[in-house]
């Protein structure tokens, strides 16, 4: 290209004059990075250098063409030899001085002129002798591979540039260029501004070109489609945008937050039309290296390609997790949260701001609204310029109080979504479990009212009115898992109680003040393993728990291992059928052992005590009887509600509502004495007049009933409950067989070893815990498991549960409420140079083209953890801000206030955990769509205010363009007339599948 042919017309000057200019150039032209210096060989150099010093024109020293052939490994490729060394093999001399030797002596034909640029290298700055040898390929077809030389400081788009050339690329299509170094591994060139030096592209390294699919993916990352057969083959063309994300386990909040952001029309266009690529910021350090961006982008394309039912962001979730490691692993998160993390990430990963200039904030200090908004607006512009700040960025106004010398502090701050708070209820509905002492009733589901800050003894007084019973006989108590899970004091906070949590609460009997001491006891139901460890000693074998636990008030001197057999026989006499003496014998023999273990396992309390204890207590059986009978007849008029099912084998029993009270209760707790009537173990017989008085019930057959009775007293005749027995018992270690065995154990429910050794490690200082062990086939003879699941429902269940409507314009109220400012976040004043709780007032100032709703549903306060599920109405058209705006419309250039909702993050359940979903509206056929994970189904307006509506998406109307499609014909085939599925909103992901003709997408995977 340069002249290496082109004769020298000008005769050269005289050799004394070209050594001048030569040498003088030589000595003073320095190296500027990006100047061409050329290569000459060394030998026709010291020719030329001898031929100008001491020859004449005719000399023999004429050194005849510039002839670089020795530096040529050969003249066919022209390659530069390998290792070659300055001033040895060549010099150097700059393009000037090359020019003018040029021009005097010509080239050899052929060879091509050694022109190397000046790089600046990390602390020096030389001539690049040996540029970068580099291979190039498509990704499409890596076998034709062509080699091309970059300078170290030609930057990645020439190479780029160069190989959509050398390819014949179509124009217009995105690429990506992979590096694979010698060892193959790859390498994205993601910056294209970068140099081939700050790249690390070295000779020998492949550079590998791809083009972006028509599907959105890119060829290199295939499997992030999960792609079935049916889809290979039709390349399905759905609508844009209408494309499930694929759930990656507990990822519905991320691809709730995801459907919210690819349905905002300019954010997504702008990521369609890949401007993004022009604005990729690679060097804030607040950003995340443009991987967030370049990885939202292509979530983007694939959902809007029409090509896929369903993606699975999976690269995303990796990049997400990679720069906010509190979105690691797959534990379920706040989809808000995310939201906020990704607009602060596309932010910053899109901001065209390089280097952010420190800006001082200045205080308003009087100055007018106005000026101080625009000061406030431009500082945050000049740092903060990216799509994110142009599409949800608005200003709010702060004005501080201080309470002491009145000072005011006035600020005006972005904001990239508004997070409003809800009214706060004062008062909590709690659902709980009620447990008579009457045996035979079923527990009770309540609904109460509670005040939201009260106490365990607020849930007992609340309860106490439906039950008549004082809260004083109460314990509540959070069963988990068939143990208890905490039980809790009176004055405990209500705060500690989830929603989720099974609360019971257990009536206790009355403790008369001049009798002794009751141990609350916990009473827990185990079934033993066949399996048996003999291994580990006689006194273990596997158990599992089962069952409901109990709590029961027993008296001190009733803790005999006899007295609390038959104490719980009685408790448990609703599900536990009595033994007939027949069934009994058959075991006797195998029961050595076990009785030894029953020995030693006791509850601390010796033989002897037991003994004692037994012989001292002489109830009136009698009395307990009428007075039971008494209190169920009184009480059953009150029963509501039919119970839930009967079981026609049992005797039917309400007496689900209240539970006697009274003296006769004490005895209850009691063993029988010696002689007391045997039907008061089984107590079916002083109650079947009870059953007649539930008017929902269905009474049994007379006869039926009769039979039943029959067969109670049959099985508790031979009862081991008189002392004639028990002395016998004393006397003679083969006994009666029991119905299960009674075991010390720790609050989980399991044995602790050795704690019944030495006969008295039972402390009945702190809570008991005693479980009952069941031998597997006594348990399925006598326990009836049906009957024990059994529970009624009170009349306060049936009142529907008050679901409290707000108006979003009353949480945007709330808002710029005046507040003073918590203990924990004071203000410093300047003028009292103290820290003030001032008080605080938010205003909206200006408002931003997309405006993001945050409904604060989840509450974390000091004392309470919740989340409110009221109702807030939000308006779908024609949200209008003008009047809460505090900026004037002073010129007409000022944009309108009113908004139409565009999309919709919804979350259902819980505080830690629930599921999330979406709503959003297709911004090219207007049609709403519900978003859930990789389902997607048609929606109509009145399905999208919920309770569960919590991230809420409004778009300026000035902004929003005509859909420029028709809406879907979404009628499906039959005669329905509604595109929706009436159900899809309610349903989470259970079974309720809208019918096929409503699904627009199927899942993938
Ligand atoms: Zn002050």
């Amino acid at each position: 290209m340069t002249a290496n042919s082109r004769c020298s017309a000008a005769e050269p000057p005289g050799l004394e004059t070209q050594r001048r200019e030569v040498e003088s150039l030589l000595r003073e032209c320095e190296l500027c990075a990006g100047d061409s210096w050329y290569l000459v060989e060394h030998r026709w150099f010291q020719q030329w250098k001898e031929f100008v010093e001491t020859g004449d024109q005719n000399s023999s020293s004429f050194p005849g063409q510039i002839d670089n052939t020795e530096l040529f490994e050969d003249l066919d490729s022209y390659h530069v030899k390998e290792r070659l060394v300055e001033n040895e093999d060549f010099v150097l001399v700059p393009a000037e001085a090359w020019h003018k030797l040029l021009v005097w002596y010509g080239m050899v034909v052929g060879q091509p002129p050694l022109e190397r640029k000046v790089v600046d290298l990390p602390s020096t700055l030389k001539v690049e002798v040996y540029p970068v040898e580099i291979f190039l390929c498509l990704h499409s077809n890596m076998d034709n591979v062509i080699t091309a030389q970059f300078s170290r400081a030609d930057n990645i788009q020439s190479i780029q540039r160069a190989m959509c050339q050398v390819f014949s690329v179509p124009p217009g299509s995105e690429c990506r260029l992979w590096m694979k170094s010698s060892d193959s591994s790859c390498e994205r060139l993601r910056n294209l501004h970068v140099s081939v030096l700050d790249a690390c592209l070295s000779s020998g390294m492949t550079v590998i070109m791809e083009t972006r699919n028509a599907d959105g993916t890119w060829p290199s990352s295939r499997p992030q489609i999960m792609r079935n057969s049916v889809e290979d083959q039709d390349s399905y063309r759905g609508q844009s945008g209408v494309c499930g994300l694929t759930n990656l386990g507990n990822t519905c909040f991320m691809n709730s937050a995801l459907q919210c952001l690819s349905n905002t029309p300019p954010l997504t266009e702008y990521f369609l039309q890949s401007s993004y690529l022009e604005e990729l910021n690679f060097t804030n350090p607040l950003g995340m290296k443009g991987e967030i961006a370049e990885a939202y982008a292509d979530v983007i394309k694939q959902m809007w390609s029409g090509r896929h039912y369903s993606v699975v962001p999976r690269v995303f979730k990796t990049k997400v997790g990679h720069f906010a490691s509190q979105f690691l692993g797959y534990q379920q998160h706040d989809s808000q949260e995310l939201l906020s993390f990704l607009l602060d990430g596309l932010h910053e990963d899109l901001n065209r701001v390089k280097n952010k200039e420190y800006i001082e904030l200045r205080d308003a200090e009087g100055r007018p609204d106005q000026e101080v908004a625009e000061e406030a607006w431009r500082n945050h512009r000049r740092r903060n310029d990216s799509v994110i700040v142009d599409t949800f960025h608005g200003l709010f106004k702060s004005t501080l109080v201080c309470p002491e010398c009145l000072k005011v502090s006035v600020t005006f701050d972005p904001f990239c979504y508004l997070s409003v708070p809800l009214p706060v209820s004062k008062e909590r509905v709690m659902e709980v479990f009620y447990v008579s002492l009457d045996p035979y009733a079923k527990p009770v589901q309540h609904r109460v009212v509670v005040p939201k800050a009260g106490k365990v003894s607020d849930l007992c007084s609340a309860l106490s009115e439906m039950t008549d019973v004082p809260p004083s006989q109460m314990v509540v108590a959070d069963v988990f898992n068939h143990h208890f899970f905490k039980i809790y004091n009176s004055d405990e906070s209500l705060s500690c109680i989830l929603d989720r949590d099974d609360i019971f609460v257990y009536e206790l009997s009355v403790q008369e003040e001049q009798q002794e001491e009751q141990v609350l006891l916990a009473l827990y139901l185990r079934e033993r393993s066949h399996y048996r460890d003999y291994g580990s000693g006689s006194s273990s074998y596997g158990t599992s728990l089962f069952g409901h636990p109990l709590l029961l008030g027993v008296p001190r001197s009733s803790c005999s291992q006899e007295a609390l057999y038959n104490l719980f026989l009685q408790r448990l006499a609703r599900y536990v059928r009595c033994p007939d003496p027949s069934e009994e014998l058959e075991e006797e023999e195998e029961d050595d052992d076990e009785e030894d273990l029953y020995k030693t396992q006791t509850n601390g309390i010796s033989d002897d005590e037991q003994q004692e204890e037994a012989e001292r207590v002489e109830p009136s059986q009698t009395q307990l009887s009428e007075d039971a009978t008494a209190n169920s007849q009184s009480d059953a008029t009150a029963t509501v509600d039919p119970p839930p099912e009967l079981n026609h084998t049992q005797p039917p029993q309400d007496h689900s509502q209240e539970a006697p009270n009274g003296s006769g209760l004490q005895t209850e707790l009691l063993p029988p004495a010696a002689g007391t009537s045997e039907e008061s173990l089984c107590g079916n017989t002083s109650r079947t007049d009870a059953t007649s008085e539930s008017p929902a019930e269905q009474t049994p057959q007379p006869g039926e009933e009769e039979r039943e009775e029959d067969k109670q007293e049959e099985a508790c005749s031979p009862s081991p409950l008189t002392n004639e027995q028990s002395t016998k018992r004393r006397a003679c270690p083969k006994r009666r067989k029991s119905l299960f065995i009674i075991q010390a154990v720790n609050s989980n429910g399991t044995t602790e070893r050795g704690s019944g050794e030495g006969g008295s490690a039972v402390s009945f200082s702190s809570q008991p815990y005693v479980a009952i062990d069941w031998d597997p086939d006594m348990k399925k003879r006598f326990y009836n498991e049906n009957e024990a699941e059994k529970y009624d429902k009170h009349s306060s269940m049936e009142v529907p549960q008050q679901q409290t409507t707000v108006q979003l314009q009353e949480c945007i109220e709330l808002f710029t409420t005046v507040e003073t400012l918590e203990e924990e976040n004071p203000w410093y004043c300047p003028v009292c140079k103290k820290h003030q709780l001032a008080t605080k007032k938010l205003d909206l100032w200006s408002l931003p083209e997309v405006l993001i709703i945050h409904l604060k549903r989840f509450s974390y306060t000091k004392f309470t953890r919740e989340k409110l599920d009221s109702i807030v109405d939000f308006p779908l058209r024609d949200l209008d801000f003008s009047g809460c705006l505090l900026r004037k419309k002073l010129s007409n250039g000022e944009p309108p206030s009113c908004y139409d909702l565009i999309a919709v993050s919804n979350h259902y359940g819980g505080l830690r955990d629930g599921h999330y979903t979406s709503y959003a509206v297709n911004k090219d056929n207007g049609q709403w769509y519900y978003f859930d994970d990789s389902k997607v189904t048609y929606a109509r307006e009145p399905q999208i205010v919920t309770n569960a509506a919590y991230v809420l998406f409004y778009h300026r109307q000035d902004k929003i363009r005509k859909p420029t499609l028709p809406p879907p014909n979404t009628s499906p085939a039959s005669s329905t007339p509604q595109p929706a599925n009436e159900t899809i909103t309610s349903c989470k992901d259970d079974g309720a599948e809208p019918g096929a003709s409503s699904y627009v997408t199927m899942e993938t995977d």
